[in-house]
C-alpha cells in the first residue's frame, strides 16, 4: 500500500479531506514563509481539510454561546507523519505558533529568522484542496468555509493533486451584505492567484474585523494582541486594500463571525452534506462595538 493509499484511508468516513502540493508549486515564496525552510530537502507538503460540524455554529448563530472554532488542526498532522515516517522518511506535522521566537534572530550567518510561518491557506490552495472565497475564508466543495486546514512538510516525493480552476464561490456576497460593520466591501475586490487558479476575495477593513462582536477570535487568547480586540471606531469603517494578501487574510479567525456564519448558511453545493433543515432559522442578528453594553470599557 503506497502512502497516498494510506492517506486516503484516513479520508474514509468523509469528515477529511487530504491533498498534496509538490514543493515545486511553493517556488517564489519568500524563505520566511517556505516549507522548505522548516524541512530542507521537503518534497512535498501534505494538507488536510478537517469539517468543523455544523452544529459548532448554532451557538453563536443564536447568539447564546461564544465559542471560536479551530482554523488549525495539529492532530491530523501528526497522523499523517506517523503514516509517512513509518515508510522511513521525514514528516513535520506544522502549526501556525502563537509562541514568542528564542532567539528572536538567524541562529547562525545565512538562516531564516525564527519563527517561519507556513502560508496554510496558500498551501491548502497549493495541494488543490479548495479556493479562498470572496469573504477571504478558506472554502472547499465539500464544506463550504467550515474546515480545520493542517500541514505536514515531507522529504517524501509524492504526486501532487490536480487544482481545480473552477470556482468555488458563488459570489452571492451574503458575507458581505450581512457583515454589521460594512467592514467586507461587495463592490471593491482584488484578485489573488495560485499556480494559475484566481480567487476573487473582497476588500475588507480588518480594522473593523478586530472590534467586531460577531464572532471573531485571534486562534488563541495567548497570541500578543488579544486584548487589542475591542477598542473603538467610528462608523465610517473606511475600506483599503490587503499589502499582503495571504498573510493578512490569516491574522483573524473570522469563521464563525458574522461574515462566516452567512456563508454558512447560504453557501451550497452538490458535494455537500445534506441536513434536514436549514441552518439559518431566522434573521440574523449582528451588533455595532458601541452597542456593546460594557463598550465604554473597551475604549
Ligand atoms: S457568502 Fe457567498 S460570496 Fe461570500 S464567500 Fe460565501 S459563497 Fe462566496
Ligand atoms: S469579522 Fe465582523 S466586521 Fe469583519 S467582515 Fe466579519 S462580520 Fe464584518
Amino acid at each position: 500500500m503506497s502512502i497516498l493509499d494510506k492517506l486516503a484511508c484516513m479520508s474514509d468516513t468523509g469528515e477529511i479531506l487530504i491533498g498534496v502540493a509538490p514543493i515545486e508549486r511553493f517556488e517564489g515564496l519568500a524563505p520566511a514563509a517556505h516549507p522548505a525552510s522548516i524541512l530542507p530537502g521537503a518534497q512535498s507538503v501534505i494538507v488536510t481539510a478537517t469539517e468543523i460540524q455544523r452544529g459548532d455554529y448554532r451557538g453563536l448563530e443564536e447568539g447564546t454561546v461564544w465559542s471560536p472554532a479551530g482554523r488549525w488542526d495539529y492532530g491530523q498532522p501528526i497522523k499523517v507523519a506517523q503514516i509517512v515516517e513509518r515508510e522511513g522518511y521525514n514528516c513535520v506535522p506544522y502549526v501556525p505558533s502563537a509562541d514568542a521566537a528564542m532567539p528572536g534572530r538567524p541562529v547562525r550567518d545565512g538562516a531564516v529568522a525564527p519563527n517561519v510561518g507556513i502560508l496554510v491557506e496558500y498551501a491548502a490552495v497549493a495541494a488543490g484542496l479548495g479556493e479562498i472565497g470572496y469573504c477571504g475564508l478558506f472554502m472547499t466543495r465539500k464544506f463550504g468555509i467550515r474546515q480545520s486546514l493542517g500541514v505536514a512538510i515531507t522529504d517524501a516525493p509524492l504526486p501532487g493533486t490536480p487544482i481545480s480552476m473552477e470556482t468555488i464561490c458563488t459570489k452571492c456576497k451574503k458575507c458581505a451584505s450581512l457583515c454589521p460593520l460594512g467592514a467586507l466591501s461587495a463592490t471593491q475586490s482584488m484578485t489573488l492567484t495560485i499556480m494559475g487558479k484566481k480567487m476573487e476575495i473582497g476588500l475588507i477593513n480588518e480594522n473593523a474585523c478586530k472590534v467586531c462582536p460577531n464572532g471573531v477570535y485571534t486562534d488563541t487568547q495567548l497570541l500578543p494582541g488579544w486584548d487589542e480586540l475591542y477598542h473603538k471606531i467610528n462608523k465610517s469603517n473606511q475600506l483599503v486594500s490587503f499589502s499582503q494578501p495571504v498573510s493578512g487574510l490569516s491574522s483573524l479567525n473570522r469563521l464563525k463571525a458574522a461574515c462566516g456564519r452567512a456563508c454558512v448558511a447560504s453557501f451550497e453545493h452538490e458535494d455537500m452534506r445534506r441536513y434536514s433543515h436549514d441552518f439559518r432559522v431566522r434573521a440574523p442578528w449582528g451588533m455595532r462595538p458601541e452597542e456593546m453594553e460594557d463598550y465604554d470599557d473597551y475604549k
